[in-house]
Formats: structure tokens, sequence, C-alpha cells
């Protein structure tokens, strides 16, 4: 069993605890928390140990009522790997704390990509990470994209993708994060920095991204056109991207026309938080002239990276191949959604209600 702790229970991190017990080769030893709040406490209740982040904190899980295993410190010397879920740059800040304990780590995609030996996502990389000290699961943004070009790039070739990311303001517990009513380029400068991140995963993909932010918190928009080498098919391009395990393809007759009937459907069919794992790309926006492809995809920013994180955490501590690293956590965690309105799936019969 491979010993995991994560480092920072927040969005991410309370994710990735999850998504690690439900690996038949992970054990959850135990997560942090840098106060006894309702994290600390959903943490206990799914009978997770807590651990104070910080020595200095751990005097205030003392005083609470709720129980504690002890400090970080104590956490790093039981487990074989620790994945860092803490706000953007404290990551980088723990690496030390980390090295010290000898102990690798899986940081996320706040972090810049030199935190790490390598970035990484596990249809684009997976080896890069192979007995790695640190490794970076690159961001939702990002993950999303290399998802989508990876198999265009190696059915057809990638001449030049442009791509205009709609950013959620802020994750749905955010409260302070923006803009309530306007539409901000974000960074104003362009390209953004998508691109080049894209290339810390998929190098040789020629990708210019600009980015705003938009007053909604359930998911990010991206807006793609790919230039290709070749000249494929519309229904070519379609039945690639079906056959990638974690690519949705939404059929037209789903009726789901943006991301709040995608966040109803992921919670119709039972999914944990509501959580897609999968990049949602509008079937109907698929269209191909000439070598250009273009569509429209959505990117659950809370829920993507996660089955990324336990490739990682694979990669760096086993020599499972890849393709059976991706293969149980999807199968543990259920990530492949399909629907029965898709023309194709019909036809293959019909999808356990629990998939
Ligand atoms: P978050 O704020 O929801 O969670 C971070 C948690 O870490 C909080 O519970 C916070 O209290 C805790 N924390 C703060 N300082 C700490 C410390 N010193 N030690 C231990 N814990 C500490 O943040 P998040 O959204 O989960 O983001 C975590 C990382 O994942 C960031 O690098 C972020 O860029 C990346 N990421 C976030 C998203 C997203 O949309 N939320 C998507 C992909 C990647």
């Amino acid at each position: 069993m491979i010993r995991v702790g994560v480092n920072g229970y927040g969005t991410i991190g309370k994710r990735v605890a999850d998504a690690v017990t439900a690996q038949p080769d992970m054990e959850l030893v135990g997560v942090t928390k840098t106060r006894p709040n309702h994290g600390a406490e959903t943490a206990v209740r799914r009978g997770y140990d807590l651990y104070a982040a910080t020595a200095a904190s751990l005097d205030r899980f003392v005083d609470s009522n709720l129980p504690t295993a002890g400090a970080l410190s104590d956490l790093l010397e039981s487990i074989d790997v620790v994945v860092d879920c803490c706000p953007s740059g404290v990551g980088a800040e723990n690496r030390a704390t980390y090295a010290a304990h000898d102990t690798p780590a899986v940081f996320q995609g706040g972090e810049d990509a030199a935190v790490a030996d390598t970035s990484f996502t596990a249809r684009t990389n997976f080896d890069a990470a192979r007995g790695a000290d640190a490794v970076r699961v690159v961001s939702c943004n990002t993950t999303g994209l290399a998802r989508l070009l990876a198999p265009l790039e190696e059915a057809y070739g990638v001449e030049k993708a442009r791509v205009t990311l709609i950013r959620r303001g802020g994750d749905p517990s955010e409260t302070d994060r923006g803009p309530i009513n306007d539409i901000v380029p974000d960074p104003v400068s362009v390209p953004s920095h998508h691109g080049p991140d894209v290339n810390t995963v998929l190098s040789d993909v020629d990708v210019h991204t600009a980015a705003l932010k938009a007053p909604v918190t359930a998911m990010h928009t991206h807006s793609v056109d790919v230039t290709l080498q070749a000249a494929p098919t519309t229904a070519a391009v379609r039945e690639r991207l079906a056959g990638e395990d974690r690519l949705f393809l939404v059929p037209p007759d789903a009726g789901i026309d943006g991301a709040g009937a995608l966040k109803e459907y992921a919670m119709d069919r039972g999914r944990p938080r509501g959580d897609l794992w999968e990049n949602c790309i509008w079937a109907e926006s698929v269209s191909v002239s000439g070598r250009d492809v273009s569509l429209f995809q959505n990117v659950h920013q809370e829920a993507d990276v996660v089955p990324e994180n336990v490739d990682a955490i694979r990669a760096m501590t086993t020599d499972c191949s890849a393709s059976t690293s991706v293969e149980r956590t999807n199968e543990s965690l259920g990530v492949g959604l399909q629907s029965l309105l898709d023309a194709d799936q019909r036809s293959r019969g019909p999808v356990a209600a629990d998939d």
C-alpha cells in the first residue's frame, strides 16, 4: 500500500483525500488543517486522521473537541508521499520541509513549474514523474487543454491551437472572489500564461491562449480553434475525442446547455459533490472546416485535477504503467462519463446506473 498524506484540506485537498481513499493500492494516513473549523470537522467525520498543519496551530486543535493525531512533521514521518494542496505559493514554501523529512511531494498547478522536477498530466507525460521527488500536477485549465490537444496532436498533428479561456471568477465557497458584474481580461496581457503551461506537459504543440474572468463559479469554458496538419472529417474528430476516457462528449439530445445543467447532471448521476472529472465537450460544437477544428468545452476546476493527482502518486512511487494506473483510477472513482442519449452509446447497449 502506498501511504499518502494530504497537506491542505481545502477545495482540492478534500477531493484528493477522498480519491486516495478509494484506491485499492493506497492508504490515506491523514490530512492537515491550519485550524479546527468545519473542514476539520468534515475530515474527522469521514474518519480521516487530522494533523495540525503547523506546530503553532497544534494548541488550537488540542483545545477543540476534534481528535488530533499530531502535527505535520508527524504525518510526514508516516507516509511515502505527501500531496500538497495548500494555497498557491505556500507549496513552494513547504518544499524544504518535505525534503527535510525525505518525503516525495505532489504539488498543484498554483505553484510555479520550478517547484517540481516535472509538471504532469497522466495523458501526456506519465513516465516523466517516475521516481521523481517532486511532481506538479498542472492547473485545471492546463489539464483540460492538454487532455484535449494530446489526442488531436497524435491523430492529426496540431499546427496551431488558439484558445480563449472564460474562467470562473472563484469557486462556489470563495465569497471574496469576483468579478460580480463584469467580464474582466485576466491576465490582460495576451497571450496568457496558459499556453506556456501546456508546453510543460505537451512540449511540441503550438498553443496561443487568452483569458477572461466571468462572474460564475461552476466551471471554466474554453472556446477552442485548432488548425491541424491533416483534414479529417467532423465525424472522425468526434469519434477520436469520444474514445478518450477523460473527455465526455455532451450529446445533443441531452439538453445540457451550460455549466448549470452539467453540474445538475453530475449530481443526478450521483457524482460526489457534483464533480465532473472529465472535460465536457459539446458534441454539436465540434466542427471541422478543412484543417480547422472548432469546439466548446467546459472544465470543472474543482475536479479535473483529482484523478491526475492519483496517477501522479502512482507514477512517483510504483512501476505501474500509465495505462494500468489510469484504468485503476478511472475504475475506482467512476471516471468515464457516458450518456445513454449518445447515438453511439445507444448502439453499444445500456450503461450500469452507477457507472
Ligand atoms: P483552498 O484555499 O480551497 O484550500 C487550501 C487549504 O490549505 C485551505 O484549507 C487552507 O486553510 C489550507 N492551508 C493554508 N495554509 C496552509 C499551510 N501552511 N499548511 C497547510 N494547509 C494550509 O485552495 P484550493 O483551491 O484547494 O487550491 C489548492 C491548490 O490547488 C492551489 O495551488 C491551486 O492553484 C490549485 N488548484 C486549485 C483549483 C481550484 O479551482 N480550486 C483547481 C486546480 C488547481
